[in-house]
């Protein structure tokens, strides 16, 4: 079996069974994000699926856990998905998890409903990208969204009980607009409960880079590795989250990686952050990281 090349998938399921549901990304506009500009957006054939879940199932019998690729199954519709998550269900005994990227854009599309019926069946776990709070920043990157929506978005899915995984871009904003981007995505995620955040810092392929500057319509000052930090601690003081929310930064773009739970890990999480200023703490060297 093949993956339609590059494939990506969340540093939390980098052991779990993979299934290409989709190629591409259905918006694939974010003027950040590069994953899937070589990939035009398939819904890929049912019986294709099938023999490769087969495929799959018989390599790996006591699979648990799938992710649907590539950048948002969850724009498939319901009754397609379902059919999917029919076919995973008998093909692994022992499946407990299905998750997958997905968008506001794809939640807007989405009843309650449907979310219902797809948690019912198996679906329980969607990677989302916030990236900011911030609706200057969220149109200055083209992420095709709003605030509001991101919140409707989210409230949506935690009555569903399909549980969110939120990411959140540092340096996004910046150096203009690094204070406003912090506090209002901090503000927007104390409004609703995500089971697990994690942070990552911009980078940019240097082909992405010109149209980035453009769509940005100003100047863009480069946070460095100080002012990244910065935002992180900053972030972390203004969460305050109606439900415990178990945070990350382990993705490979991180100068330090953190691991906790917040609230309760809030001090621990600081203390490491402010011993990089004191010189207690090395970050990770530039040449180790990637976006
Ligand atoms: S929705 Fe996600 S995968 Fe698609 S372009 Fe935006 S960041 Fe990339």
């Amino acid at each position: 079996m093949f993956y339609d090349m590059p494939l990506f998938r969340p540093p939390a399921e980098g052991y779990n069974i993979i299934l290409q549901a989709t190629l591409g990304c259905s918006y694939n506009k974010c003027s950040f994000c590069s994953m899937y500009k070589t990939k035009k957006f398939q819904v890929r054939d049912l019986n294709v699926l099938k023999e490769e879940i087969s495929f799959l199932s018989i390599q790996y019998p006591q699979g648990n856990r799938v992710f649907l690729a590539d950048g948002d199954a969850l724009a498939l519709e319901t009754s397609y998905l379902l059919e999917i998550l029919k076919i995973l269900k008998e093909a692994f005994p022992k499946l407990q998890r299905v998750s997958s990227y997905g968008s506001p854009l794809n939640f807007q599309k989405k009843s309650l409903e449907d979310l219902k019926i797809l948690k019912e069946n198996g679906l329980s776990l969607i990677y989302y990208g916030i990236e900011s709070g911030n609706d200057k920043i969220l149109k200055k990157t083209t992420k095709g969204i709003d605030k509001k929506s991101i919140i409707e978005s989210i409230q949506k899915a935690n009555q569903s009980k399909i549980k969110i995984s939120a990411t959140v871009i540092l340096g996004l904003g910046g150096k203009k607009y690094w204070k406003e981007h912090i506090d209002e995505t901090a503000d927007l995620i104390n409004q609703f409960h995500v089971n697990y955040l994690s942070t990552l810092q911009l980078g940019l392929e240097e082909k992405e880079k010109e149209n980035f500057y453009k769509k940005f319509g100003e100047e863009f000052l480069w946070q460095d590795d100080e002012g990244m930090l910065k935002e992180q601690i900053r972030f972390i003081e203004k969460l305050n989250p109606p439900k415990n929310i178990i945070f990350r930064s382990n993705h490979a773009s991180n100068a330090l990686p953190l691991a906790g739970n917040i609230p309760k890990d809030r001090e621990k999480l600081l203390n490491q952050l402010n011993q990089v200023f004191t010189g207690k703490r090395e970050i990770v060297d530039k040449r180790l990281r990637g976006f």
